[in-house]
């Protein structure tokens, strides 16, 4: 049997006394590690209703941290719960290199049409080259971030990267070249009508609709037909979600309200165009809370931010959370 930290035992948390024993514990550390954010936290426990929402969303995103540490020495997992949030912090330029780089820069100063004439492959091999090391998103991501420190001193390096960005995201080829990735991948406009992209063809005098060969799979048993995403793809959603609680907009969590409306009933919400009311997650989960905990390289603390509102995140969580 497992033993954990603090004297106790992995039966321990199965029993109300066990997991008293364990609050007790963190408590004591988060006491010893922050007397302020103890207070804090005894203090809201003592009256929660005096917390403001955001003032809990606030609370819950600062003692993530204190959780992660927590949990790991409990089950003597400190070396990989760190290893795990340094690769997070990693693979942290892709995401900014995305946002600040390829979307702001690259998309803004070579277009559809400019991107349509460059050489993908070419320019690949001249970055590659100039990075000193094997074309990689990755690369990309780190060596723009240090160019981008002395624009001019890396004018053609960087134009060099805008043109291929400009291409990878824009074009068919260099969509096809980057389609495993996130770096150069777009949000593209929702057709609500046409949700799923078919083929017509009308040859035989009526018309047959086909889906996408490139998007066909077969599904094996009750299996999923796709094996879901790995940690840069997870992070990628992460990082695209701009944490809307913090202005109290979070429709993920809340439901996307009628404008004035006071939030109480199915009428106070808005309606997708297939007329499914947009009342949010069902159990209120802290979604955008989470995404921000995640991307800062918390990986129990932002589990812990959803188990708040679904403790029983582990049963529900594959595909549905
Ligand atoms: S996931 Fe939620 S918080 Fe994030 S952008 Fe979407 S609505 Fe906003």
């Amino acid at each position: 049997m497992l033993n954990l930290a603090h004297g106790l035992s992995f039966n321990d948390l199965y029993h109300r006394d066990g997991l008293l024993a364990l609050d007790a514990a963190f408590l004591q550390a988060l006491a010893a590690a922050d007397a302020t954010l103890h207070q804090q936290l005894t203090a809201a426990r003592a009256n929660p209703d005096a917390l403001a929402a955001k003032q809990e969303s606030e609370l819950l995103i600062v003692l993530a941290p204190h959780v992660d540490d927590f949990v790991a020495g409990l089950f003597g997992i400190v070396k990989e719960v760190r290893s795990l949030s340094a690769r997070h912090n990693e693979l942290a330029p892709i995401f900014s290199c995305k946002r600040l780089f390829v979307q702001r820069k690259a998309l803004h100063k070579y277009k559809a049409d400019a991107a349509a004439a460059f050489d993908g492959s070419t320019l690949k091999n001249q970055l590659a080259a100039k990075f000193g090391e094997a074309f990689s998103e990755l690369a990309f991501a780190q060596h723009v971030t240090r160019w981008l420190e002395a624009e001019e001193a890396n004018a053609e390096a960087i134009d060099f990267a805008q043109r291929y960005a400009a291409w990878a995201v824009q074009t068919p080829d260099g969509k096809h070249a980057s389609a495993g990735g996130v770096l150069f991948k777009a949000p593209h406009k929702l057709d609500v009508q046409n949700l799923v992209p078919l083929d017509t063809d009308e040859a035989r005098g009526f018309k047959i609709f086909r889906g996408k060969p490139e998007h066909l799979r077969h599904r094996e048993g009750f299996k999923l037909t796709d094996r879901g995403t790995d940690l840069v793809g997870a992070l990628d959603q992460a990082h695209y979600c701009i944490w809307c609680h913090e202005q109290g907009k979070d429709s993920c969590s809340k439901g996307l309200k009628e404008k004035g409306a006071s939030g109480k009933g199915v009428a106070s919400f808005k309606k997708s165009p297939f007329g499914v009311t947009l009342a949010g997650c069902p159990l209120e989960e802290k979604i955008s809370e989470f995404h921000k905990v995640k991307t800062e390289g918390h990986v129990i603390g932002a589990l812990a931010v959803i188990i708040v509102d679904n403790p029983m995140l582990a049963a529900t969580g594959h595909r549905i959370c």
